[in-house]
């Protein structure tokens, strides 16, 4: 048994069962043994891949929708450029690199990275030190200077622990993780039932709520409300608030029981765009879209970069700039290449715009999806 297995039955033995969110906050984030405290999990070495270490094109379009929107913004001289969940860092470097050739943008950057694993922002501190672009790390968005931002999230939200309820004859009752007969970890409920949730549904179905994120959200668009700027959220998840649970755990890109092995698999939960927009808007910002990442990134012009791309590869690399092409956009689920079978990631994944009001509509989001 790991020693966070260890910790967690001592908790839920002494004080009874625990949070789902609870039960992933010590998952995730213990600061010994936590899943992100202690390890790289991104990569074909790793747990899961994502879309900047797919292809450079994700971030250099990224880079380019940035330097757009610092112009709608009236160009200010500093901009607080920030990411939270930076990763190994890919994003970042592709994006500065994209920058460079765009008259005052890059002048104007002041890079910040919300992270909270040692190990993660050391791969961050490695990549980046050469890209003459200081970067300064927090652990929240709190302690990130005052002033016009943009702010980037890929894969963020859905890292964050999420809170379930259950439907039972008296109501809805949280979740809880505690321990059966057998002394492993097994899913149980709160006898108490939460009052405020009164939504009428069959017994047994479950209501997942992303407190955490939400919180975090309307903390950032409050920021981006009264200092200017905008955020840009790319994750995987739902367009709609809707019932029923999407929490899951991977473990060297397959599925696992995410009560089993705390600390060792990767728990998330698909991200609730309706719920993030709600937040960002009860934040005093303005929201747009979602989008499909597919929607978004054809938007920016990813076929053009693209070609451009192949014109200067072997026939092996434009293959690869193909696929990656395919994953980043592709609605399919699975799409038959040349190369051999990509799954696609366009549909799934969602992107969402918030911006302080007064701001224009920024590249990517079509025409008619503001929600002010
Ligand atoms: N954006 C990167 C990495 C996604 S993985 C990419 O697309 O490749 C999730 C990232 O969020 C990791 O860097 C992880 O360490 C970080 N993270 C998870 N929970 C966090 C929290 N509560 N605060 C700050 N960073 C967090």
């Amino acid at each position: 048994m790991s020693e966070l297995a260890r910790i967690l039955r001592e908790i839920i033995a002494t004080e009874g069962p625990i949070p789902l969110e609870t039960w992933m906050s010590y998952a995730l984030a213990h600061p010994a043994h936590g899943y992100y405290m202690t390890r790289d999990p991104l990569g074909a070495a790793g747990d899961f891949t994502t879309a900047p270490e797919i292809s450079q094109m994700f971030g250099e379009l990224i880079g380019l929708w940035a330097a757009q929107y610092w112009a709608a913004m009236g160009a200010p001289a500093t901009l607080r450029l920030v990411e939270l969940g930076p990763g190994r860092g890919v994003l970042m470097q592709d994006f500065l690199r994209a920058a460079r050739a765009l008259g005052g943008f890059p002048a104007a950057l002041d890079v910040h990275f919300v992270e909270t694993s040692p190990v993660l922002a050391e791969a961050q501190r490695a990549r980046l030190e050469h890209e003459g672009a200081p970067v300064t790390w927090h652990h929240e968005l709190d302690t990130v200077p005052e002033g016009p931002a943009i702010v980037i999230a890929n894969e963020f939200f859905d890292a964050l622990p999420v809170r379930h309820y259950v439907k039972a004859a008296n109501g809805w009752c949280e979740r809880l993780v505690g321990l059966d007969a057998r002394g492993d970890f097994a899913f149980t409920r709160n006898p108490v039932p939460e009052d405020s949730l009164r939504a009428t549904a069959p017994e047994g179905e479950i209501l997942e709520i992303a407190a955490i994120a939400q919180k975090t959200m309307t903390a950032l668009a409050a920021r981006l409300a009264r200092q200017g700027g905008a955020a840009l959220i790319v994750d995987y998840g739902h367009a709609e608030t809707c019932l029923g649970e999407t929490l899951q755990a991977m473990r060297r890109h397959a599925f696992v029981d995410p009560l089993r092995d705390p600390g060792e698999a990767d728990l998330t939960a698909h991200v609730d765009f309706a719920a993030l927009a709600r937040a960002a808007r009860a934040g005093g910002a303005q929201t747009f879209g979602p989008v499909t990442q597919g929607q978004f990134l054809l938007g920016l012009g990813i076929v053009e970069r693209a070609e451009a791309l192949m014109r200067n590869a072997t026939a092996k690399q434009a293959a690869d700039i193909e696929a990656a092409l395919v994953r980043l956009v592709s609605d399919d689920e699975e799409v038959e290449l040349a190369a051999g079978k990509v799954r696609g990631m366009g549909g799934l994944f969602k992107v969402l715009a918030v911006a302080q009001h007064g701001l224009p509509r920024p590249a990517g989001f079509g025409e008619d999806q503001a929600t002010p």
